[in-house]
């Protein structure tokens, strides 16, 4: 397959201006790319005229939960068979596709399988989807976030609990040995867990060193929940790859991070945030105003540390943790909009995280995230001017094409699904 996409506005990710040219592409891969005044052999490809649209990489999502079906609770996942669960789990698959999001490194399953075996039906084509790297469920301590049991029933929620260095262990190598990429290691609370809020640290040092040496031993990596201070430093000191929230990361913290920056990524997960606050608005409730304090607490000390992480030049990903009721699957170019409004990126700089930084986090930085011969090709050519208005790209409709892998998919009129052109 030969396919030439003429007359567009590159904006090839490496934060250079875009400028007038062609692509041509070769199979799965940018076989070259020319300015517009140049001569391209491309004898026998396919033409495109992209009419002046804007191409740019494919988005990658930095903190999916392909398996979060967008339920209220978080028992209503463990409720769920894995069959229906399975299902469900493709086709938040292909909406993020159908936003623009090509590859997605996952921020935890909700059962052990489900990104795994979804993983592997992408890749070998069988469902339409993002290219992805599974995680494992949440490890988390009884009473940390994801312990959703009760006493009385035989309940399950997102997470696995498992206390004390040799359960973390044992948990960790039996997800790895079912294939997944990442372990997740809950280290803080949240806002919604009684027994352990935001700003403690209830996983120790020993637990998170087991999880994090059973991954790395056969060189595999760890994301870790953490929002409180303590817990962003224990997952720095022990080495965890991928710090999600770190909302309440102090100087101390901020400085570890930032001696960390070539070996660590971290991300926001921001709009799960902005967005319940949203939800919430009129909820005069006892419990529903403790929520909205807690939520607002961690919403002002996000802002402040991005906007810090930002200049100290720490990769920060995109990506929400879209796959709630109040921030369900497909809306997540919404984060791009989130970082400009509250973290002060500029619409290149965030377009910039949400390419060649995702390439990078997806373990593939010579491959993804760059429109530049030899890369995958991953391409959105968009109706619309992101660098102007990283709005558009939350417009399913603006795509005049998703391309992965070569393979065109436009959306479907009316839903955040796509469909295969050819
Ligand atoms: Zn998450």
């Amino acid at each position: 397959m030969r396919l030439l996409i003429d007359n567009a506005r590159i904006w090839d990710g490496s934060g250079a201006a875009p400028f007038p040219g062609k692509v041509l592409v070769e199979d799965n891969r940018i076989a070259a790319v020319a300015p517009q005044a140049e001569a391209l052999d491309a004898s026998g490809a396919e033409k495109i005229d992209a009419g002046g649209k804007f191409l740019m990489p494919g988005m990658v999502e930095g903190h999916a939960h392909l398996s979060f079906v967008d339920t209220p609770r978080g028992t209503a996942l463990g409720e769920l068979p894995p069959e229906d669960h399975t299902l469900m789990t493709m086709d938040a698959g292909r909406k993020l596709l159908g936003a623009g999001f090509t590859s997605a490194v996952s921020g935890a399953a909700a059962k052990i399988r489900l990104d795994v075996v979804v993983r592997d039906a992408i890749e070998k084509g069988v469902v339409d989807g993002p290219r992805l790297l599974a995680a494992s469920p949440e490890l988390t301590v009884t009473g940390g976030l994801g312990d959703g049991r009760q006493l009385h029933l035989d309940s399950q929620s997102f997470g696995v609990a498992v206390d004390g260095p040799d359960e973390v262990r044992k948990m960790a190598r039996l997800c790895l040995r079912e294939g997944v990429d990442t372990i997740k290691l809950n280290i803080s609370g949240d806002v919604g867990t009684e027994s352990a809020l935001s700003d403690v640290a209830v996983m120790t040092d020993a637990e998170v060193a087991a999880g994090v040496e059973a991954a790395h031993t056969i060189g595999r990596r760890v994301a870790a929940h953490a929002r409180a201070s303590v817990a962003v430093k224990r997952a720095v000191r022990h080495g965890v790859d991928i710090i999600y929230h770190c909302d309440f990361a102090d100087e101390e913290a901020l400085d570890l991070l930032e001696d960390a920056k070539d070996r660590i990524f971290t991300g926001p997960a921001f709009s799960l945030v902005v967005n319940r606050l949203e939800s919430m608005r009129g909820d005069n409730t006892p419990a529903g105003r403790v929520l909205a304090d807690r939520l607002k607490a961690s919403y002002e000390a996000s802002c402040r540390v991005h906007v810090e992480m930002r200049k100290r030049g720490i990769r920060v990903l995109v990506g929400g943790d879209y796959g709630f009721a109040a921030n369900p699957q497909g809306g997540n170019a919404r984060d791009l909009e989130l970082f400009v409004q509250h973290f002060g990126f500029s619409p290149s700089e965030v377009l910039q995280a949400a390419t060649r930084t995702g390439g990078e986090a997806m373990r593939r930085p010579d491959e993804i995230g760059l429109v530049k011969p030899g890369y995958l090709a991953d391409l959105l050519l968009v109706d619309g001017d992101p660098l102007a208005d990283v709005r558009v790209l939350q417009d399913n409709k603006r795509f005049a094409f998703i391309m992965k892998d070569g393979v065109r998919y436009v959306p479907c009129e009316g839903t955040p699904h796509v469909r295969r052109l050819h």
